[in-house]
């Protein structure tokens, strides 16, 4: 096969681009089923922005309080529609998706109550929101007297309703229901929505008054539906992964029932005001815009994720999940096996980078992280992993963990890159 000069000037070799091109062809009926689904998942997006009557004036911003800023208000019930929750909030002053999930925490549970974690131990920089690793006393929920418990996923990756149905009629502590959609760093399938729906069901028959609240990271516009549309109360996530788009510049949202987003709007900004108050001088084109566009951007980096899959697991390395098992969120983990060959592909992922494609990243002991981790990431958005971008935590059995993609093209490229 022979190679274009423009990719030649990458570096890219014969054999990489062979192996990717024949990669891609074998995976053309699962990319089929991820463009038709892109094309539902617009069409739900177009149709909230046309219910809403958005509009020009919208996207420009407030200052000062911000009171009856209808940009913001608008974002916030366009969320809603598009994520399929009563109501929501969504912010540039929430800083992470961290933050927006301890939001919800710190806003719904109440002390002598507990949180339920039912996919094991949640996402690491949530351990010390919950107080179950770190300094407790910088405010964690167990210094303000919530519990905490957890049950372990099946050995399938699947969520142990019996187990929960269990704690939740044994233990009437138990406020809140937990689950964590993506991966994560962790080697396990994603959560399908439908699963959370059924968990939802189950927990609601034993206790309505439960809150079942996710953490839908990475899990945007990946799926059909969202959590919210089958049951669950709550969930969160950030604005710099999927539902931004590649274009918000920061941020993060909270979605779900009516009265619970109305609680989380009192801890975001205080009891009596929540969310009749904040501005954002900037104006939020950005927002709109990347949640137009979320749906395929989602998609391309699923592509890129797919495309990945095929690859490494012709190479013989174990991969999660396979090129053709269903997606629940935009990770892809790769197996490598050896530090060394970690760390040589997350340099190739950065090499491949838009943005600082010459700098060399390193292992480092990241703030909330328990190992060392090392991220590859030449985002336009710093951290934003809608983007492409690979991390992965320093120890056996040294899983790299890459996601995003702005346009499949970038992905093809940068897999080429690594193979080369
Ligand atoms: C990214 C992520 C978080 C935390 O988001 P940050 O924006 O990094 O704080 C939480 N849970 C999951 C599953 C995530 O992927």
């Amino acid at each position: 096969m022979s190679i274009d000069p423009a990719l030649r000037a990458l570096s890219i070799s014969e054999e990489a681009f062979s192996t990717v091109t024949r990669a891609e062809r074998d995976v053309q009926s699962v990319f089929d089923a991820v463009d038709a689904r892109a094309l539902r998942c617009q069409a739900r997006v177009l149709s909230a922005f046309r219910d809403l009557r958005v509009e020009a004036r919208h996207l420009f911003g407030s200052n000062g309080y911000g009171y009856d800023d209808l940009g913001r208000d608008t974002l916030d019930a366009l969320y809603a529609r598009s994520l399929g929750g009563e109501s929501a909030l969504v912010r540039p002053g929430i800083v992470s998706g961290t933050h927006a999930l301890a939001l919800c925490l710190y806003g719904v549970l109440r002390p002598r109550q507990t949180l339920l974690c039912v996919t094991g131990k949640p996402y690491d920089t949530l351990e010390e929101t919950i107080g179950i690793s770190g300094n407790p006393s910088q405010g964690s929920l167990a210094e303000w007297g919530v519990s905490y418990r957890q049950v372990e996923l099946l050995p399938n990756g699947g969520i142990d309703g019996e187990a929960v149905e269990r704690v939740l009629r044994e233990d009437s502590s138990i406020a809140m229901v937990y689950v964590q959609r993506s991966r994560g760093y962790a080697w396990r399938p994603a959560l399908q929505v439908a699963q959370i729906g059924r968990l939802a069901e189950r927990c609601h028959a034993i206790r309505p008054q439960v809150t079942v609240m996710v953490d839908n990271c990475y899990g945007e516009f990946i799926e059909d539906q969202e959590p919210t549309h089958l049951g669950a109360d709550l969930m969160a996530g950030s604005l710099i992964k999927n539902p931004g788009g590649g274009i918000a510049p920061t941020g993060g949202y909270v979605c779900g029932r009516k009265d619970l987003v109305e609680k989380v709007a009192y801890r975001l900004t205080t009891p009596g005001i929540g969310a009749e108050v904040g501005s954002y001088a900037y104006g939020y084109q950005a927002y709109y815009q990347g949640l137009f566009l979320a749906p395929h951007v989602v998609a391309q980096s699923v592509k890129g994720a797919i495309l990945a899959a095929k690859i490494y697991a012709d190479l013989g390395m174990e991969v999660s999940p396979a090129w053709n098992a269903p997606r629940a969120d935009i990770i892809q983990a790769i197996r490598l096996g050896d530090s060394e060959k970690l760390i040589r592909f997350c340099k190739a992922i950065q090499s491949a980078s838009p943005v600082d494609s010459f700098v060399t990243p390193e292992p480092w002991d990241m703030p909330g992280y328990q190992h060392k981790v090392i991220m590859a990431a030449g985002a336009f958005v710093q951290g934003a992993s809608i983007e492409l971008s690979a991390d992965a935590p320093l120890c056996p059995p040294y899983n790299v963990y890459m996601q995003g993609g702005l346009t499949y093209e970038h992905c093809k490229l940068a897999l080429m890159m690594c193979l080369s």
